[in-house]
């Protein structure tokens, strides 16, 4: 058996999730590098108002990892960090990760990864697992004038908490998970909240009950209590009908969902108004669904303000809407998403044959079943491009994947190639099958425009059922795979 140099990059869930399973493994090379000073990624970057994971608390840990100390059916945001970081400890791979290193270039020489840091430092591993995150690079909005407002701007994702938000006018730009948790914390704390909504989307409602003392006790000294809460046939069996809602959005399954957005809406929002202003125009789930419990009622608060009207620009005192009105503000949070086709980059990556990651992702990012590429031999992705991304626990998601990259690590680690690639044939392959596929989905149907779609408007997620992806990561198809 090879003792391999193994180097993970990004200390997020995934991050973690690798260190741990090759830890296991008993492999003692390894090295996670985080550009961060704190593991956690997503967890660690974001810290607003209200931050909730909109899966169940208890299926948003690792299988080997069960927590029954959550406080809530859905995951406070603040649980979910101390959740990786008790966990990295646990296991033994906190002290893996090297703190304020950020990786810039990745080489394939001589059968190694090169990496080169930002700090000058180098280093060479036999396998790269990049664990870098989706939802990572603030998008940030053109709106003129943001230079000029007197108060305070950032984007949700770099919250700053110096900035008191008690008796201020906060307005909040987007209507994605993140801008509703926002606004549903706010509405009564702030002076005033002032949400700005392009496109309104469909909310799924959801009961985000509490656990007691005397649950948590159980789950801790009881794990037949805390199987039954997780119910994983249950929940396996619900993700797979919400795959099948994206993927045939015309069933009955399909309609029951979107219908459940309707009967929200429409039970939710008394005032006819409102609740038209608040109608999106696509179809339920064309856009990632926003799980909230409590939006509705917070946007009627009488200290809560819905803005339709397009954004002109930013004045010193506030937004100024296409209306002509001026919305007085005193803080501007930019819940306007991410970026999500950046995915490893900036990183320069640099495979077999001088080949550039920029080059090979010139015209959309992609990767055979999301794990690999071609000519970038031993370079797995976790939560890489075309794989499942949605609501559903993105830990689960890349658990399976882990399952799959170690059988290629198998291969490396007992000598029996050095190189191991899929070939560009089962790539592009692949790719034809799922751009097929993907123009099926509501993504592509619904009506909408969101990040799912790729810079061509193709959906980039995987555009197939949760069977199909669990059933593809039992094991690779070797036949697809280039050894050298
Ligand atoms: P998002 O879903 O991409 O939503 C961005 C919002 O900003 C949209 O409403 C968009 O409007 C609006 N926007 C963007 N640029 C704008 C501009 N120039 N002027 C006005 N409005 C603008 O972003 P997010 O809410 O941060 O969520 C990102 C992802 O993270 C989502 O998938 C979300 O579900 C996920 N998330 C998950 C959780 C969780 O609980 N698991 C929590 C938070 C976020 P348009 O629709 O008109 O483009």
């Amino acid at each position: 058996m090879r003792d391999l140099r193994i180097a993970i990059i990004g200390a997020g869930m995934a991050g973690i999730l690798a260190a741990i399973r090759l830890h296991q493994k008993g492999l003692k090379n390894i090295t996670v590098y985080e550009k961060a000073d704190r593991l956690g990624g997503t967890w660690r970057e974001n810290t607003y108002p209200g931050l909730t994971c909109d899966t169940p608390s208890h299926h948003y840990t690792y299988s080997f990892e069960r927590n029954p100390d959550w406080t809530r059916y859905l995951p406070p945001g603040d649980e979910i960090q101390a959740y990786f970081e008790r966990t990295a400890d646990k296991h033994g791979v906190s002290q893996l990760i090297r703190f304020n290193c950020e990786i810039s270039k990745l080489d394939f020489v001589d059968r190694k990864w090169q990496l080169q840091l930002t700090n000058g430092e180098t280093d060479r591993a036999d396998a790269v697992i990049a664990a870098t995150g989706v939802l990572h690079h603030p998008s940030h909005p053109n709106i003129p004038g943001m230079d000029v407002f007197k108060g305070a701007t950032f984007h949700t994702a770099r919250w700053d908490h110096s900035v008191p938000l008690e008796g201020r006018k906060v307005g909040v730009v987007g209507m994605g998970s993140t801008g509703v948790q926002i606004v549903s914390a706010l509405a009564g704390k702030a002076e005033k909240v002032v949400h700005f909504v392009r496109n309104p989307q469909w909310i799924m409602p959801v009961d985000n009950g509490y656990y007691s003392e005397e649950q948590r006790e159980l789950f801790r000294n009881n794990p037949a209590a805390l199987a039954k809460e997780m119910d994983l046939e249950g929940y396996a069996s619900n993700v797979q009908q919400y795959t099948l809602c994206l993927t045939q959005p015309d069933s009955d399954t399909a309609k029951q969902w979107q219908q459940a957005c309707y009967d929200n809406l429409e039970h939710s929002v008394p005032d006819a108004e409102l609740k038209e202003r608040l109608r999106p125009d696509h179809t339920p789930m064309c856009k990632r669904l926003i799980f909230s419990p409590d939006y509705y009622q917070a946007i009627q608060h009488p200290q809560a303000r819905l803005v339709r009207a397009d954004i002109s620009h930013i004045e010193p005192e506030g937004i100024r809407t296409s209306d002509g009105e001026l919305h007085e503000l005193d803080v501007i949070a930019l819940a306007t998403g991410f970026r999500t086709d950046r995915f490893m980059r900036p990183m320069q990556i640099v495979g077999r044959g001088g080949l550039d990651l920029e080059t090979y992702w010139a015209e959309r990012p992609q990767a055979y079943y999301a794990i690999a590429m071609p000519d970038f031999p031993n370079l797995f992705m976790l939560n890489g491009p075309n794989g499942p991304v949605g609501n559903f626990s993105l830990v689960e998601i890349a658990e399976h994947q882990w399952h799959y990259i170690d059988q290629l690590l198998d291969k490396l680690q007992s000598g029996e190639c050095r190189e191991i690639s899929p070939t560009r044939e089962a790539s592009e392959q692949f790719n034809e099958e799922r751009i097929q596929a993907a123009k099926s989905t509501v993504w592509y149907t619904g009506g909408c425009n969101s990040w799912y779609l790729d810079a061509q408007g193709i959906p980039s997620s995987w555009p197939w059922d949760f069977e199909r992806f669990v059933r593809e990561m039992s094991e690779p198809r070797y036949a697809d795979y280039d050894m050298r």
